[in-house]
């Protein structure tokens, strides 16, 4: 069983942290009058092992966020494995898979086999890849489309202007359930200006598309701004598993 290596102690680690989180989340709901149910906190655990994973699921976490295929394909293929032996509650558990890295066509039939939800779907080709790889899986994903707030082509997202068009064409695929839109706050901007654009954007789209409600918005230093300007899906990864390696 996976957490069978886990250092001692980083059950207790992982718990205070997560506990610090939701209390960040429950005040900033407060302030912002929303309700504590309508923001869900996705925990992002790239770098980590799946044995923080599956403590992670012990401590009640139900949705993870994961960026690099090879590396999630593996992780939730040990996970399925401990679940699938005689482990006890917390080994049982396998959360839902939220892919939120750079999305490439090429690895979209991977991704479709494991993910549950896919937050970066930021041009046509990839959501026409994602779709046969759903198709192929017998599967159906809830999908986003990645806008960009800062045009910079590196760090993924369709450009504010097109973003209606790229929904239109997830909407209309098979096997892909449009559920709204995902953005990461421009490096060195105010996010408050960035998060509120992107609500913009989704209202946009859910003129269009009743049922595109999620925003997916906020990270580790920007989820009261992210709570302030609407996000119901949070993409937490630093302020709960601690620090990861610097090179990505
Ligand atoms: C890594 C990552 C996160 C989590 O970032 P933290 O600052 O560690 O909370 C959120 N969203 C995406 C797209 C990421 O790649």
């Amino acid at each position: 069983m996976a957490e069978a290596a886990a250092p001692t102690g980083r059950r207790e680690q992982l718990a205070a942290a997560l506990a610090a989180v939701q209390e960040r989340i429950e005040r900033a709901c407060t302030a912002a009058g929303r309700r504590r149910e309508d923001v869900h906190l996705v925990v992002v655990t790239k770098f980590f092992p799946a044995s923080d994973v599956a403590l992670l699921a012990g401590l009640g976490v139900t949705d993870v966020g994961e960026s690099r295929d090879q590396e999630a394909a593996a992780k939730v293929a040990e996970l399925r494995c401990a679940a699938a032996g005689d482990e006890g509650p917390d080994g049982a558990i396998v959360p839902r898979v939220h892919f939120v890295g750079r999305l490439q066509s090429r690895k979209a039939g991977s991704i479709a086999r494991y993910a549950d939800v896919v937050h970066s779907v930021d041009r046509a080709k990839v959501a026409h890849a994602l779709d046969r790889g759903a198709q192929a899986a017998g599967r159906t994903l809830d999908v986003l489309v990645q806008v960009s707030l800062d045009a910079d082509p590196d760090r993924g997202g369709v450009p504010v202007g097109q973003a209606g068009e790229l929904a239109d064409v997830v909407a209309g695929m098979g096997h892909l359930r449009l559920r709204g839109v995902m953005a990461v706050a421009p490096l060195g901007a105010e996010p408050d200006r960035a998060f509120a654009d992107l609500a913009t954007v989704a209202a946009g789209i859910r003129e269009r598309h009743p049922g595109a409600t999620w925003v997916s918005a906020g990270m580790s230093g920007d989820l009261e701004a992210a709570i302030a300007h609407g996000a119901t899906h949070l993409r937490v990864g630093s302020a709960i598993l601690g620090s990861r390696p610097a090179h990505r």
